[in-house]
Parts: structure tokens; C-alpha cells; sequence
């Protein structure tokens, strides 16, 4: 997270003599010793702009230079230590202007050829009885045991080398232009000058309690330990800080909530019960009542309920928040259901259209496509109070629209924009009650991370009559029998999808593409497979198209042709991924399946099976990796969203799940959500005993603790009131 994005006057905490040294650690990396331009523009590309950012840059693993191996020992491919004398150098020229320098070491067993490319320079760097210590990955070539470009340790000039000053050597995730020498030369040359400027947040007696190393003393450690042991423990401490600075700022984030906001209370009663009920053709599940319950009761407490709404695709949550909107203006209070695409906001208004027929509730839509005047007199409408219901994307309720008495605010798919967008409604008086809806099943700690300020209510079971979607993995020889399939259904009446991750380029550059449709820069685009649709396979029937890069215009005339029928089959992108719902589109067909994320193929099948048709799911996986179609093997046996999610998470880590990388509260520098969770967990109860007897967390001994949260949190996450 940018460094700068705190330094709001509402949350920059005063600073005072002893308050983390923060100056000298954010100094550029270029001005590090040994580090110079050059390197620096390597160095930032992977987001190491400042002395902190190398810090926080922690070893991949290690290498532990007290493991040589003798070279008869060795194995293949294992990344390994071997320790010689030089025998022969060698250098020779080969074609072009391209060179190799081989050297010959051998140890009391076996010998072993180092061969560098291209590094002319080599060949002064040894001479014939120099001890040398080599590290890289062998291979075993007619009896010669073989390093390319291996790294050399270091030069062992006599016996009893101070090898011993790192015996354990990092391991860092490199990038081009840096190699692991530059790595620890520029990381040593910080440890000298800069560790000290790490100040201790925690009181000593926190640390003793909790088993935690001090901070100067982990990174120093970290970087280069004497023990493997002590690697790991000054790893825990460091990212123990950075999910503990988390969880607190989400934490004090509920907390002043609900100490020092306000909201209208809204109370249910059996009438208002009765009258919204009646708008529904169907009963509420249990599930779906008890979250209802959950519901009722925040919204009468008197301070803004921040509730996430979980549930699988079509389990009912859209229901759930019309109850709670119709609740709010019940009580003459407007209420806002924002989704994340233009596409999206026009489907939940036709759905409200259904729900409200017979009622008196006023709504409006509020979309990018008004005309000016249009909108000129949607906001005074809205202004006035004529209006109890606004539907919109994010982008357009939030920029200038003035309401007269907002009770709730309802915001669906969430997560795809992060933390930081909530929020932002808060007025003078009260603020209004928010509600946020997920359709991905977020695992726990992800959750706890993104929505750790939330209270969770999730429906775990899906309205009665709801039929699994058929799912089946296609092989490429039977791609042509599946075309088949899909002809047959389509002259019985049904309508399918037929998604591709691209978009293609015939367009030329996209502008701002949604991240999520390109996801890879090779495999299938709808607009070829447009075309190809259109000429060969399904020439006789009509076809529609839909990706992002079209206006909102067109999107919404497709949209409505599918929904009428007009167009039988829509080739599009993962536009159509949440919450479209055309129930008579019962077959999908999604084209380099492996390119998509578990999770992000469970929502896209989510479309079909809607009404009363069995749904189908086709994948064309786009490889032939035996891993990656196994993968795909999960969605075929299960339709459990959680189950699904959790696969994924282990196999992709967080960034499918969430539809992209850009998260704000989920950016970690040190923490991995799923290597760490154990971690997580322990900053967590930590966070939560801080808080249980300290709810602003004022007690003396945590005034630099608290300050970090601040600093690194309180703008993204409107702390101002802590101050
Ligand atoms: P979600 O928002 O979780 O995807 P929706 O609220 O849109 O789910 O519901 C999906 C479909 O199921 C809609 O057509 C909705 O009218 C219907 N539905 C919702 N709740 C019930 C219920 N309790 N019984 C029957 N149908 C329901
Ligand atoms: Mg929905």
C-alpha cells in the first residue's frame, strides 16, 4: 500500500519523539549503497521502492552452506552445495558473440564442471588449487557431474573461512536484472545502516507472553539467520505485526461503529412483516429467516449495521436484502442497492419491478446512460425524498447524489472493489445501515482479512427445487458430439452461453478492460469465436455477442434480446458472471476452462439451471496439463461454493477468488492468507483480548501500537474518529 494514502490530516497521528522512525526507512532504495540507478529500476519493478520495502522483501527459503554434499552424492535437479578446489579453467568462444568459461572442481569424491554463459569475466574469478563453494542444480551427463550458472557462495581462501560469519544464506524471489549476490550485498548494506530505525511497537511483556521475537531483531535475523530455527520465529514475528495491525484496524473499525455512529432505528414489526411478505410469491426458507432475524436486529439497535451477506449463486440472498430494503422505507427512510456493473444494477431492477408490483414504494434507476438533464432530475428527485428506492452501479450513486433520509445501503459483490468503497456514505447525522452481499464463498481467514470488521450471516441452504448444473469436461475429440448436444437443446427452446476469457484483438487496445477478461494472452476471445460460430458451427441460428469493451448501450440491447429470445445463443466474456439470471438459458460452454479460477467457473455455471430446465456445463479445458484439467475435475463432482472455494484457495491463493490483486486490505508484504493462517489466527485472538478491556485501545503501554494502526490504516478504513 502506498505510504502516502495515511497522510490525511484526520489520520496521521501527531508526531512525537518517539513514534516509529519512519523517515529514514522510506528512503528511496537508490540511495542504498551499492544500489544506484540501475539496480534500483530492477528493484522497483518488484515493488521494492524504499529501504522498508527490502526489508519486508523476506526470503523465499534458505540455503544451508553448512550442507555440502560430496559430488558423489549429489542428485539431480535439487538445488545443492558443493565444496572443491579448482582444477582446470577454460574459456572458449562460440559462434556469434556468445562465450563459456568451464571450470573443473573436484572434492575427495567425484569431480564436477561449472559452466557459466556469457560471463566472460569468470574466467579471472578462479585459478587452478582455489577452494571454492558452489551452489546450484546438477545434472549427471556421461559420467560428468554438471552446474550451469551456478552461484559461487564465496571464494574459501584458506581453511577455516568465515563462512561461518552466514552460515545460512537467503534465498530470494528474484526477478531479471538482480541476482542473489546484489540481493545480499543491498540487504546487508541495509541491515547495517538502516535495522535500528526498526522500532519496537509491542511492550516487552506482550512479547514475552506471546513468544515473539523484537522487530530489529527479526528482520536482522530473517534476512540471515544462524539457525533455521530462528529464521522461522523472526518470520512469524514479522508477519504476526502486519496481520495483527490488520485485524486490529478492522476490529477498532466495528468497534467505533458501534460506539460513536449512529443509525435509524428501524424496527420490524408484525404488520410491516405481513406487508412485505405478501410481495413475495414464495415463502422465505428457514435459512433465509434467520438471516432476516439477524438482520431485523441490527437495524433496530440504533447504531449502522455493517453485516456481509454469504450465500452460493441463487440461494436467496437478493430476496433477503428487498425484505431489508422495503424494511427501511417501511420507516420512511430511503434505501440504495448498488451493484458492481451497469448490467447487473438494470437485472436487480427488473427483479425489484417483479417484487414490487403491488406496492407503493417509488424507485429509481440510476445509471451511467441517463442524459444529463435526466439525471439533474433524478438527484432532485432523490433530494426531495420522492424517491424511496435507488438502484445503481457504485460508480454512479456515489459521486454527487444527495439523499434526503437514507436509512440502508446494500451493496452487492463487494468484495470485487475492496474496503475501502464502503463507507462513504456517512453524513452529518446518522449514518445509514450497510448490508453487503457475496456471492463467492470467501474462505475463513480471507474472509476475516477482507471482512474481518463485518458481522457474517451466511444462507447454507438454497431454495427447495434448485437442480445441481450438470457439469462435464470435454476432451478436444469430443468437442464436436457436445456442438451436438447443444444444437439439439437449442431447437427444443433453450438459449445458451458461450463464454471465452478474451476479448480478442481485432478491436485494437482495450481501455481499462475489466481485469478479469484478460486473464491470459493466449487461448480462445469471443471475437473469433464470434465469427467462427457464426460461419460454421451454428450458422443457421442467431448469435449475440457481449464483452466489457462494448457501451452500455449496446450491452443493455444484447441483454435484452437474450432475454427475449432473439438471441439464442451469447458468445461473451466473464461480463455475464454474477447475478446474471435468464432462466431459460440452461447450457454453457466455457471455452480454456484452465485460464479461469475454480471459484470464478462455480459463478459463471451459476447462470444456467435457473428455471425449470436442467442446467449444463460444458468445459473445454484449452490444455492438455493433466494438472491443471484434474483441477477442473473438483467442479464436475461438487457444487458445494465453499468446498470449491477452499480448493482453490489452496491451489491459486487469494487473487482468484477475489477477481484480482488489487485489494487493498489483502495486499500483504510479508503474510501469505494461506501459509499463514495459523498466524492469522494467533494475531486475531490477540486483536480481540487487546480490545475486550480496551476498546479504543487508549492503555498506555499500546500507544505505539495503536499509532502504526493508524498510520498504516486509518485513512483506508476511516478511523478518524479514534483520533
Ligand atoms: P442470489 O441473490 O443469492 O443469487 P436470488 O435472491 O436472486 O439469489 O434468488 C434466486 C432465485 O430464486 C430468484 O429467482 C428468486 O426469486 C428465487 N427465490 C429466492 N428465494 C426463494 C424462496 N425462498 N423460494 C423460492 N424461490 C426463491
Ligand atoms: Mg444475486
Amino acid at each position: 500500500m502506498n505510504p502516502n494514502e495515511f497522510s490525511s490530516p484526520q489520520s496521521t497521528p501527531v508526531s512525537t519523539p518517539d513514534s516509529r522512525e519512519s523517515n529514514r526507512l522510506e528512503t528511496p532504495i537508490r540511495f542504498l549503497k551499492g544500489v544506484g540507478p540501475k539496480r534500483a529500476t530492477f528493484l522497483e519493478r518488484i515493488g521494492i521502492k524504499t529501504v522498508e520495502d527490502l526489508f519486508y522483501h523476506l526470503p523465499r527459503t534458505y540455503q544451508d552452506l553448512t550442507e555440502i554434499c560430496p559430488i558423489t552424492k549429489l542428485t539431480e535437479t535439487d538445488l545443492q552445495l558443493v565444496c572443491g578446489t579448482v582444477d582446470k579453467v577454460r574459456f572458449r568462444r562460440l559462434r556469434g558473440r556468445r562465450s563459456m568459461v568451464e571450470v573443473l572442481v573436484s572434492d575427495e569424491s567425484d569431480s564436477l564442471l561449472a559452466v557459466w554463459f556469457n560471463q566472460p569475466y569468470m574466467r579471472d574469478k578462479f585459478s587452478p588449487e582455489d577452494k571454492v563453494l558452489l551452489s546450484g542444480k546438477p545434472t549427471h551427463d556421461k559420467g560428468q557431474w554438471k552446474m550451469t550458472n551456478p552461484q559461487i557462495q564465496e571464494l574459501v581462501e584458506e581453511e577455516n573461512s568465515p563462512r561461518s560469519a552466514h552460515p545460512i544464506l537467503p534465498v530470494y524471489p528474484l526477478t531479471e536484472g538482480l541476482t542473489t549476490p546484489a540481493m545480499h550485498r543491498a540487504v546487508k548494506y541495509a541491515l547495517q545502516t538502516y535495522s535500528h530505525d526498526f522500532r519496537e511497537i509491542l511492550p516487552t511483556s506482550f512479547l514475552e507472553s506471546n513468544h515473539l521475537v523484537s522487530i530489529p531483531e527479526a528482520f536482522h535475523t530473517v534476512h540471515f539467520p544462524l539457525k533455521m530455527s530462528d529464521a522461522d520465529a523472526s518470520r512469524y514475528r514479522i508477519v504476526f505485526e502486519e496481520f495483527l495491525l490488520i485485524q486490529l484496524a478492522l476490529l477498532l473499525r466495528r468497534g467505533s461503529t458501534k460506539q460513536f455512529r449512529t443509525a435509524p432505528q428501524l424496527q420490524n414489526s408484525p404488520k410491516i412483516d405481513t406487508r412485505i411478505r405478501r410481495l413475495f410469491e414464495f415463502e422465505f426458507t428457514d435459512s433465509q429467516n434467520k438471516v432476516i432475524q439477524d438482520i431485523c436486529a441490527d437495524l433496530a439497535a440504533g447504531y449502522p449495521m455493517s453485516r456481509l451477506l454469504q450465500g452460493d449463486v441463487g440461494s436467496g440472498k437478493t430476496a433477503v436484502a428487498v425484505y431489508a430494503l422495503l424494511l427501511s422505507v417501511a420507516h420512511q427512510y430511503q434505501a440504495v442497492l448498488m451493484a458492481p456493473t451497469e448490467i447487473l444494477a438494470l437485472q436487480h431492477w427488473n427483479t425489484l419491478q417483479n417484487y414490487l408490483l403491488n406496492s407503493r414504494v417509488r424507485p429509481l434507476l440510476l445509471t451511467g446512460s441517463l442524459s444529463s438533464s435526466q439525471r439533474q432530475d433524478a438527484l432532485k428527485s432523490i433530494q426531495a425524498g420522492d424517491i424511496d428506492l435507488v438502484i445503481g452501479t457504485q460508480a454512479v450513486i456515489q459521486k454527487d447524489v444527495t439523499f434526503n433520509r437514507l436509512g440502508l445501503v446494500v451493496i452487492d459483490e463487494q468484495h470485487k472493489f475492496g474496503v475501502q468503497q464502503r463507507a462513504s456514505f456517512r453524513t452529518a447525522g446518522n449514518d445509514p445501515h450497510y448490508l453487503v452481499m457475496s456471492a463467492t464463498p470467501i474462505p475463513r481467514t480471507l474472509c476475516m482479512t477482507l471482512f474481518g470488521d463485518l458481522d457474517i450471516s451466511t444462507i447454507d441452504h438454497s431454495p427447495p427445487g434448485r437442480k445441481k448444473v450438470k457439469t462435464f469436461l470435454i476432451e478436444s475429440t469430443k468437442e464436436q458430439s457436445c456442438w451436438e448436444f447443444v444444437r439439439r437443446k437449442i431447437q427444443e427452446g433453450r438459449q445458451a452461453y458461450v463464454v471465452c476469457p478474451l476479448i480478442g484483438n481485432s478491436n485494437g487496445p482495450s481501455i481499462n478492460p475489466p481485469v478479469t477478461e484478460e486473464t491470459s494472452d493466449q487461448g480462445s476471445n469471443v471475437l473469433d469465436m464470434y465469427n467462427q460460430l457464426q460461419q460454421n458451427d451454428l450458422s443457421d441460428m442467431s448469435i449475440g455477442l457481449l464483452h466489457g469493451r462494448m457501451d452500455d448501450h449496446e450491452k443493455t440491447n444484447t441483454m435484452k434480446d437474450f432475454r427475449s429470445g432473439a438471441i439464442q445463443v451469447l458468445v461473451c466474456t466473464t461480463v455475464i458472471e454474477v447475478g446474471v439470471d435468464i432462466p431459460n438459458a440452461s447450457i454453457m460452454l466455457i471455452h480454456n476452462a484452465c485460464s479461469f479460477g475454480l471459484s470464478q467457473l462455480h459463478q459463471l455455471r451459476g447462470r444456467v439451471g435457473r428455471g425449470s430446465h436442467t442446467g449444463h456445463c460444458f468445459l473445454f479445458p484449452g490444455t492438455d496439463n493433466t494438472d491443471s484439467i484434474e483441477r477442473l475435475e473438483v467442479l464436475t463432482h461438487t457444487g458445494d461454493g465453499f468446498a470449491i472455494a477452499e480448493a482453490d484457495f489452496e491451489m491459486r491463493g487469494s487473487g482468484d477468488i477475489l477477481g484480482t490483486r488489487q485489494h487493498g486490505v489483502a495486499n500483504l508484504r510479508a503474510g501469505n492468507l494461506l501459509r499463514d493462517q495459523k498466524i492469522l489466527l494467533h494475531a486475531r485472538k490477540c486483536a480481540q483480548n487487546l480490545l475486550e478491556n480496551d476498546p479504543s485501545l487508549k492503555t498506555p503501554a499500546f500507544q505505539h501500537l495503536r499509532q502504526a494502526v493508524l498510520k498504516r490504516y486509518g485513512h483506508v478504513m476511516q478511523l478518524a474518529d479514534l483520533g
